[in-house]
Order: structure tokens, then sequence, then C-alpha cells
């Protein structure tokens, strides 16, 4: 069975980039979380039931949900959560599994921001990648590509596992702070050729 990666890492830590990187080593990318994202656009398989669960209020005049609506719901109503995610959550294993499925014998990666705090995930991926950080370059980043204020990063930081929670759940642990892409890029490969040490003999002749 093709080696199936957990690639995770906190808010800002530099996933997508290096996601993207896995990807051009030969990965297929399966993102949890545009997924996620999907199911709740107009026409997405998680509108319906959301609208029956919480009512037209978390339903945008667009027909996608109401991002804003429902964060402030799940913020203030922890059973909101466990209803969100009791629906999301087995859309989301579907739409995973049929990506997985669809990508022959190339390695998989698994985009989960949430894997550390999933042990169904931990449990379903061969392998964990964390992307690690200060959490003062998360809040940087995150600042620099959107609109939020920092409270709201700093809340979404508290909600998710530690940076110590995740790193000591993982086989591999980039520390994306003061690199420059290529250097990034680099300790990629080199977690990517000690993970796949057979694709080293591709098209060389050193094997
Ligand atoms: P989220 O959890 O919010 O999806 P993420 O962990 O996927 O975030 P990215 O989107 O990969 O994080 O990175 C956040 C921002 O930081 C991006 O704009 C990215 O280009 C930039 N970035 C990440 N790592 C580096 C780096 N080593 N050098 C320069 N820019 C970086």
């Amino acid at each position: 069975r093709p080696l199936q990666i957990g690639l995770t890492g906190g808010i800002g830590s530099g996933k997508s980039t290096v996601a993207a990187m896995l990807v051009k080593l030969g990965a297929v990318l399966i993102d949890t979380d545009a997924i996620s994202r999907g199911l709740t656009l107009p026409g997405g398989a998680a509108i319906d039931p959301l609208r029956a669960a919480f009512g037209n209020d978390v339903i945008a005049a667009d027909g996608a949900m109401d991002r804003v609506r429902m964060r402030e719901r799940v913020f203030a109503d922890p059973s909101a959560k466990v209803r969100l995610e009791g629906i999301l959550h087995p859309l989301i294993g579907l739409e995973t599994q049929r990506q997985s499925d669809a990508a022959g014998d190339a390695v998989r990666v698994f985009d989960v921001p949430l894997l550390v705090e999933s042990s169904r995930w931990r449990a379903r991926v061969d392998r964990v990648l964390v992307i690690d950080c200060p959490e003062h370059v998360q809040v940087q980043r995150v600042l620099a590509r959107s609109a939020w204020a920092p409270g709201t990063v700093e809340a979404v930081i508290r909600q998710q596992a530690p940076r110590a929670a995740r790193r000591a759940a993982a086989d591999a642990v980039i520390f994306n702070d003061g690199l420059t892409l290529d250097e990034l890029a680099a300790e990629v490969a080199s977690v990517w050729q000690r993970w796949n040490p057979v694709e080293q003999c591709h098209g060389s002749d050193r094997c």
C-alpha cells in the first residue's frame, strides 16, 4: 500500500507551502480544509443538513454556509460545535476516501490542520509530518495575508493543540522559522527521501 503522510501544523505554520513542495516531489495532496470548504459552498453536500440542524441564518444569501455566523455560534455554544462536526466529519471522510482511492500508487499527503487532535487521523496515516514555528510568527503570517484581528488569530491558536503536543506526535518536524523557501524545500526533500528511499532510484544510475 502506498505511504500515507499526515501533514499538520498550527494556523500559518506553512502547511500549504510544504504541501505544494511535496506535490512537486510526486505526492498526491488531499487537502481536508479544501474539501470542507467545498462541502459548504453553494450546492455543497453539507448545506442541506446544516440548514436542517441550524436554521437558515447560518446559510448566506448565495447559498453557502455563512462562516462568520457559524463561527459565532460555535464559539458561543460547544454543543453547536459537536453538531457541526457531526455533519461535516462524515462528509469529509467520504470525500477524502474518494480522492485517496483515485490517487493510484502515489504517496498520499493528507493536509489535516487538526490531525494531532484526532485519534482517527493519527491511526489512519503511516507518518506524521509537523510544521512547527513560534506563535508570534504564526500571527504575523496570518495577519499578512488576511484582515483578521490579532485576537482572532490568537483565539484560533489557543483552540489548536499546543506546539509541544504536536511535536510529540510527529515522526518528523520541520521548524519553519527563518528559512527561505529554498531552505524549506530542501528540508521537505530530505524528509521525503528518508520516507521514500525507493524514489531515489527512479531514473538514477546509482541503483
Ligand atoms: P493555514 O493553517 O492558515 O492554512 P498554513 O499552515 O497552510 O496556514 P501557509 O499558507 O503555507 O500556512 O503559510 C502562511 C503564509 O506564510 C503564506 O503566505 C506563505 O507563503 C508564508 N510562508 C510560509 N513559510 C514561509 C517561508 N519559509 N518563507 C516565506 N514565507 C513563508
